[in-house]
């Protein structure tokens, strides 16, 4: 397991389906090696954070609770919404490894998470 699997919005590769069945390339997977150029890419999520930024996630990055690119992508209200910026904010608060521990099982990009 590695950060590179942790989408930028914190969307998580390693356990999504899509990239599993081959039907999704991964958000940031492919960059390091060549294999994919970043100037193709048309999320703006991922073109702020990993590409103008050079984060690996949002969680690193001090307007994630109130950034006008999530909020467009993932509607205020939603629960997309609050699903990434609950993500965000426990990689923020306790780190990769941590949350690569917490996501190691889940069904799909998103699961479940411990208690607050
Ligand atoms: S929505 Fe954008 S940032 Fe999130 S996983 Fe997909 S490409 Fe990456
Ligand atoms: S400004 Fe928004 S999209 Fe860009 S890195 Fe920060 S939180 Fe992510």
């Amino acid at each position: 397991m590695s950060i590179e699997h942790i989408g930028c919005c914190s969307a998580y590769c390693k356990t999504c389906k899509e990239l599993d069945k081959g039907l999704c390339k991964g958000c940031k997977l492919g960059y390091a090696s060549g294999e994919r150029d970043i100037e193709r890419a048309k999320c703006k999520i991922k073109l702020c954070c990993f590409k103008e930024k050079g984060l690996e996630t949002c969680a690193d990055c001090s307007h994630f609770r109130d950034c006008d690119i999530i909020n467009s992508r993932f509607k205020v209200g939603t629960p997309n919404n609050r699903k990434c910026i609950r993500v965000l904010e426990l990689i923020h608060n306790k780190g990769y490894d941590n949350f690569m521990e917490v996501a190691k099982d889940w069904p799909n990009a998103w699961g479940r998470l411990p208690k607050e």
